[in-house]
């Protein structure tokens, strides 16, 4: 891979990079909030049993979320690495380049599309 094709991968994994770390301190503030709700709610005598479930439902899948966009950080992150070590673009599993159309689609792809299945 030539240097300058590199450069472009290395820009659009950092600007990844900073919008899934963008979204993640948004959720940390949105769980923060949901805590706090749980506090109040707590405190009250009568509760609606129901609605407490809706919310810890979606307390939960905002969990999930966080996990996958931490999950893709990793990504990234062994991306970059694998960019300062001259490793990157070549498959994990079988050592093969893994083919620019799929680098473009994946910039943190870490196998060929062969090995990913
Ligand atoms: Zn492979």
């Amino acid at each position: 891979m030539d240097s300058k094709t590199l450069e472009d991968f290395k820009q659009k994994l950092l600007k990844e990079k900073e919008h899934i770390e963008e979204n993640l301190a948004k959720t940390e503030t949105d769980k923060k909030g949901v805590d706090r709700e749980y506090e109040t709610k707590f405190t009250e005598i009568e509760r609606d049993p129901e609605e407490n479930a809706d919310e810890m439902e979606m307390y939960e899948s905002n969990l999930a979320v966080d996990e996958t966009m931490k999950a893709e950080l990793e990504k990234i992150d062994a991306a970059l690495s694998r960019m300062k070590s001259g490793t990157y673009g070549i498959c994990s599993n079988c050592q093969k380049e893994i083919p620019l159309e799929r680098l473009r689609a994946y910039p943190q792809a870490d196998t060929c599309l062969d090995c990913q299945k």
